[in-house]
């Protein structure tokens, strides 16, 4: 309500991405990744809108995500944990037939466990480890471990065998993704010998259903390109020579505004803020806004950092504060107290993207999404 900054989400920008995505997913179901608070657009926000245009099974990281999905949402989509979930969160997900991954011996033995005290089944998406070397199971340990659903059938629903690769964006990791992809394969074919036929046997994120479409199969886990972000440059410079596209199919979701508190002026020889990095070589004006890197506005933009005010981009001057930047006017005429500043998105013909925002601070796109913080009111926008 009394917010120095929001956050607008643009639903335009999300159909046309949710259109290109599906077209490139092909029947596929597309499992929603909002991990991170939905990549810093809001959970509350982002799920709402996506279920209107036709989403109707969301990734989750955590089981306290999966919650505040369910406890906030009237109407719930289907939902899968794919990290992190156990002890009191894993009887939640059961008792709400919330789908988790199963990455171990011990998740596998609580989950039967947890749905036979409840009489139900755990629905679950078995991980396998094929090389990413941070999660799922291994050769000698996915055997067993099929077994023990088989022996357990009636306590567990196995939705989902699936693994994840090491970085699908970079050619430089094709040996290693294209080994993943044969390794999960075995294991597929190891779950069918066992007589076990999961609903969806997924591997693709973003990356790989541009790079390696033929991992799509009947489900794919895309996250950052719904936003309408590319996974890296690589990945758009690869669409765009193989498709002959010049402009940009993807739109990006996120706009991020403030507006002017404060005008001041400095004398040449003055120091703008704290300390002496930022130096008035001629008289300057200088605008104030309340936006600083408590808010996510990257301390790393200091002296550095662009924003637009009337149309026209004005640089941060001096180090970025916890709760408000300096920016440079001097040559903007007409800029008053009250006046909106975008932060991220367009105004007139500029535009700021997260992209520059992060080449700037060195994050990447994912990096500084996610740390924009919860209580910035996001706002749907047409
Ligand atoms: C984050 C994540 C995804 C989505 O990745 P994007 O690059 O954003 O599409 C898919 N699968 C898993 C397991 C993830 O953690």
């Amino acid at each position: 309500m009394f917010e120095p900054s929001t956050i607008t989400i643009s639903r335009g920008a999300l159909r046309r991405n949710l259109a290109f995505l599906r077209q490139r997913l092909n029947g596929a179901r597309l499992c929603s990744v909002v991990k991170g608070n939905a990549y810093g657009h809001g959970l509350d926000a982002f799920i709402p809108l996506a279920m209107e245009e036709g989403v109707d099974y969301f990734g989750v990281y955590s089981a306290d995500e999966a919650w505040h999905v369910v406890e906030h949402l009237r109407k719930c989509p289907d939902l899968f944990i794919m990290g992190m979930v156990e002890g009191d969160g894993l009887a939640w997900a059961v008792e709400h037939g919330v789908e988790f991954c199963v990455h171990d011996r011990d998740r596998l033995e609580q989950a039967i466990g947890e749905a036979g005290r409840q009489k139900r089944k755990a629905r679950i998406h078995i991980e396998v480890e094929t090389g990413m070397h941070r999660t799922g199971f291994d050769r000698t340990a996915l055997g067993p471990a099929l077994d023990l659903i088989r022996a357990h059938d009636e306590h567990i629903e196995l939705v989902g065998l699936f693994t994840h690769f090491a970085g699908a964006e970079s050619s430089s990791n094709d040996q290693r993704v294209t080994a993943q992809m044969a390794h999960f394969q075995q294991a597929l074919d190891r779950s069918h010998l066992a007589g076990l036929h999961p609903t969806y046997a997924h591997q693709a994120c973003s990356a790989a259903v541009m790079n390696y479409p033929h991992t799509v199969g009947p489900m794919a886990r895309v996250g950052i390109m719904q936003y309408g972000f590319w996974p890296n440059q690589e990945t758009w410079f690869r669409y765009s020579a193989v498709s002959g596209a010049s402009t940009d199919p993807l739109k990006r979701l996120i706009g991020w505004k403030s507006r002017v508190m404060a005008i001041t002026r400095v004398a040449a020889g003055g120091f703008i803020g704290y300390g002496t990095s930022s130096e008035a070589a001629h008289d300057m004006r200088i605008a104030v806004v309340p936006v600083g890197y408590a808010h996510g506005f990257d301390r790393g933009l200091s002296n550095l950092g662009r924003v637009l005010v009337h149309g026209q981009q004005a640089r941060v001057a001096g180090i970025v504060n916890m709760n408000a930047i300096s920016v440079d006017i001097t040559d903007i005429p007409g800029v008053d107290k009250g006046d909106e500043v975008v932060l991220i998105g367009e105004q007139g013909d500029h535009r700021i993207t997260v992209a520059s925002f992060s080449e700037l601070s060195e994050q990447l796109n994912y990096e500084l999404l996610t740390r924009l913080p919860r209580d910035i009111p996001r706002t749907v926008i047409p």
